[in-house]
């Protein structure tokens, strides 16, 4: 058993082509929530999602989101109705007061579904028409991710790293607003003050989460700051990770990130934009994986390869230093 914490697109791109390496039976994800907003009263959970439809054997595997080939009949009539009632585009962050008020599994990430800013297919809407209304019906969000994985056929055990609402908010020199609606609503170009998760004080892991934290972990590519970050807010899952042997794949090459918002996220909450801030964000990890163009001296066990995850030959051979890396460390 080897269990991999995943954000939004590494870990995913990582697990593509390792089965063979690491079998889904035997290789659970934790998946970070603290990205989850609620649409127009719909939870969307971005990161488990990109799990669920890539063992699921429907992924969009040109964006990494969403199911491929879904239709987007909705989302565009969404559009059509607010350009024709006059209502501005969004991100619509909802009041505070909206916040709070009514579903606990919503808090502080609630945004309006006019002109929805996420493009949200038809089939993919399907997913959380059933996830919101399980969670309605009672049940927690580990239960209906399981539902919704029996659903899709995996062999993997996909499971949210809490119960409890955690929302990743960013801070600007205007205020705040959900790392949703700054990356997707607003292309990331507001100017990032601070990262907040709010909620995280008062979350938990779950006991899936604990028991898949026994054995060794392994953090594919990831954002430190916003897919990881919400993970390690938690006291409970850092104190896990510190009891168990943890390799950790670099999301850059030294200091050229591969992709998204990591570099821009990690200076703007003082770390350094680099492999080297990588490691000093993951103190708990016995090694690492670089990539051979990589320079970065570390003081930890460093294993190096072409970390480049394009192919499914690509995922194969990272896995396979990354098991390299957990048979020195385990
Ligand atoms: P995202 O930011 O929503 O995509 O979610 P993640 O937290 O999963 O971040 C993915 C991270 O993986 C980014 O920081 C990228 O720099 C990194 N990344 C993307 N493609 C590759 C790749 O091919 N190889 C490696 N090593 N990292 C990658």
């Amino acid at each position: 058993m080897t269990t991999f914490l995943a954000g939004g697109t590494g870990t995913p791109k990582l697990l593509a082509g390792a089965e063979e390496v690491f079998p889904p039976a035997e290789t659970p994800v934790i998946g970070n929530t603290g990205d989850d907003v609620e649409l127009g009263g719909l939870l969307v959970c971005p990161d488990l999602d990109t799990v669920l439809f890539l063992d699921g054997g429907v992924l969009d595997r040109e964006r990494w989101w969403g199911i491929a080939d879904d239709s987007t009949h909705t989302h565009e009539e969404l559009h059509r109705l607010a350009d024709a009632a006059d209502l501005e585009g969004g991100p619509r962050y909802l009041p505070h007061d909206r916040q709070t008020s009514g579903r606990g599994i919503a808090r502080w990430r609630r945004l309006s579904g006019v002109a929805e800013f996420m493009e949200i297919g038809d089939r993919d809407r399907a997913v959380h028409v059933t996830r919101t209304s399980l969670l309605d019906e009672g049940r927690t969000l580990t239960e209906v991710t399981r539902t919704l994985a029996d659903a899709y056929g995996l062999e993997r055990d996909l499971l949210p790293m809490s119960d409890d609402p955690v929302a990743s908010l960013i801070h600007t020199d205007d205020g705040f607003e959900h790392f949703q609606s700054w990356w997707v609503g607003h292309r990331a170009a507001p100017e990032i003050a601070d990262v907040e998760f709010r909620g995280s004080d008062d979350a938990e892991p779950t006991d899936a989460v604990l028991d898949a934290l026994d054995a060794p972990v392994v953090i594919g590519p990831s954002n430190p700051v916003t897919s990881i970050g919400p993970m390690l807010a938690m006291d409970g899952f850092r104190e896990a990770l510190s009891r168990t042997p943890v390799v950790a794949v670099s999301p850059f090459v030294g200091e050229e990130v591969f992709s998204g918002p990591a570099a821009e996220l990690m200076a703007a909450v003082g770390m350094d934009p680099s492999t080297r801030g990588v490691a000093e964000a993951y103190p708990f990890a016995d090694a690492f994986v670089l990539d051979d163009e990589d320079g970065t001296d570390l003081e930890r066990p460093v294993f190096r390869t072409d970390t480049a995850l394009d192919t499914g030959a690509d995922s194969l051979r990272v896995a396979r230093a990354v098991r390299e890396a957990l048979e020195a460390v385990a």
